[in-house]
């Protein structure tokens, strides 16, 4: 990036700012004066002028559409650990909640990864500093996103543990906060570092098997289009999906079991994504899709009516085409296309200010986090329950009511209960999935409606549950109602 790149860019970001809503932008260019010249002088490894990576951090942030302290503080997170200034020149200029972004991030800038206990222990610290201010880690993702796109320019040995650690720690949380597009953006740029071997192996067989089926979705896509330009549909886009850009996803669906890395045996390798204007639409859509090519029975999923517990919303369905192939189609409205790609950034409210608590639903789970990670001193044990309830994939069931809860792959009718209430877990006797009694320590799959069979004079959990609760937030609830139980004098 040459001076003038660097203007340009700079100019970008005021723009993009504009379009956000932004009228007065003087704190956005005192920022960035600011920030320059404290790095004046210093280049990065690439060779390029330093400020390039703050402005880039903060392009990338004002394409989440956060709100201004927030690029601010992008533009000025290095300046405590880099240069002469400090977190309190910074306070002193331009406030003390930009202040405490950029502490946020200073803090975090510490973490890295070797060996167990530093990885339990940055874990524990970037939990904390995400529940004080969930905006950290989006700048953190943004930062680390920067630095993962010029890596090349770092030894080997540097490479390999900022790549691992993107792809061990920062990727599941993005997953986790449900911001898909950071997710698979961090995974595929240190893909190539972690496992050279596999990357260049996929690269290699990709092209192949895309020219094929993207030849043949081409078609596809016109005769939808047609239809639904006949039907009065307004379409915003209908795009191929591939995971060309998706290596990493495609890497771990290779090694399923039942893939057993032939990627013939992956069917939604390319899908079709219909961006229509409204809900209405994306049932014709879905109608008139149906009506062109026969669905493949059980394949029909309604994320619009029953939102995925992340907020994903979209109609999805697979269909038999012509030549015996099968495709995917994924129908849904910008809105919901702007959520799915940015999660808890999308519902990013500038103008309510600093609204940077952990009141979204979405992100209770931090909070609970936060409360049990106290409790286990062990880092072995905490990673271990770390891996199992947040890392590892969640499943979705249902109450009777139809209420959606999220779980760990492998949970139980137990960790329902206790997700429910305590008190439905203390009470619990037995279980039904979709109208059969199944035993307690039947493993829940997506999908699956449970009802908790209680006994209200039942007192306290069986200490056989333990072995049978698989998340932390039962075990933890059922020691509890254990532990008072022998306290009481009247039982
Ligand atoms: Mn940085």
């Amino acid at each position: 990036m040459t001076e003038a790149n660097i203007k340009e860019k700079f100019n970008d970001l005021l723009l993009m700012m504009q379009a956000n809503g932004y009228e007065d932008l003087d704190i956005l260019k005192l920022a960035f004066e600011y920030a320059a010249e404290a790095h004046e002088g210093q280049t990065r490894l690439s060779g390029e002028p330093y400020i390039s990576h703050p402005l880039a951090v903060a392009y990338r942030l004002a394409e989440m559409k956060l709100d201004m302290n927030t690029i601010v503080a992008g533009l000025l997170h290095d300046i405590p650990e880099d240069t002469q200034l400090t977190l309190k020149d910074i306070e002193q200029n331009f406030g003390s909640d930009v202040a405490i972004l950029v502490e946020g991030i200073t803090k975090l800038g510490a973490i890295k990864y070797r060996g167990v206990d530093r990885y339990a222990e940055n874990l524990r610290k970037m939990f904390v500093a995400m529940s004080n201010d969930i905006r950290v880690i989006l700048i953190k993702f943004a930062d680390r996103l920067h630095n993962l796109s010029t890596l090349d320019a770092l030894p080997n040995d540097k490479q390999l543990r900022i790549a691992r650690e993107s792809l061990e720690i920062y990727a599941p949380i993005a997953h986790r906060l449900s911001i898909g597009k950071i997710k698979s953006e961090l995974e595929d740029l240190s893909f190539k570092y972690v496992y050279p071997d596999e990357y260049q192996w996929i690269n290699k067989i990709m092209p192949k098997e895309y020219e094929a089926k993207g030849k043949f979705l081409e078609k596809i896509m016109q005769s939808v289009s047609n239809k639904l330009l006949e039907n009065n549909i307004s379409v915003g886009s209908i795009t191929i999906q591939g995971r060309t850009k998706h290596l990493y996803s495609l890497f771990t669906k290779l090694q399923r079991p039942e893939v057993n890395m032939d990627i013939s045996k992956i069917y939604d390798l390319l899908a079709l994504r219909i961006i229509v204007k409204d809900v209405g639409n994306c049932y014709t859509t879905l109608g008139i899709i149906h009506n062109l090519y026969k669905p493949v029975p059980g394949k029909i999923k309604d994320y619009i009516a029953q939102p995925k517990p992340n907020g994903y919303q979209s109609l999805h369905t697979t269909v038999f085409a012509e030549e015996g192939n099968i495709v995917e189609f994924q129908i849904r409205t910008n809105q919901m296309h702007e959520e799915a790609e940015y999660g808890i950034a999308a519902h990013w409210n500038y103008k309510e200010g600093a609204n940077n608590k952990l009141n979204s639903q979405n992100l209770k789970w931090i909070d609970e986090l936060i409360k049990w990670q106290k409790q286990i001193t062990d880092n072995e044990q905490f990673l271990k329950t770390l891996k199992f309830d947040i890392f590892q994939n969640q499943i979705f069931v249902f109450t009777p009511k139809g209420d959606v809860i999220e779980l760990p792959e492998q949970a139980t009718p137990i960790d329902f209960a206790y997700h429910v209430h305590s008190s439905l877990g203390d009470k619990c006797v037995g279980a039904k999935i979709n109208g059969q009694m199944v035993n307690l320590g039947h493993n829940l799959k997506s999908g699956d409606i449970v009802e908790i069979i209680t006994d209200k004079n039942r007192k306290s959990p069986n200490s056989d549950w333990l072995e049978i609760a698989k998340t932390s937030m039962a075990k933890g609830k059922i020691r509890t109602a254990i532990n008072k139980n022998k306290k009481s004098p009247l039982s």
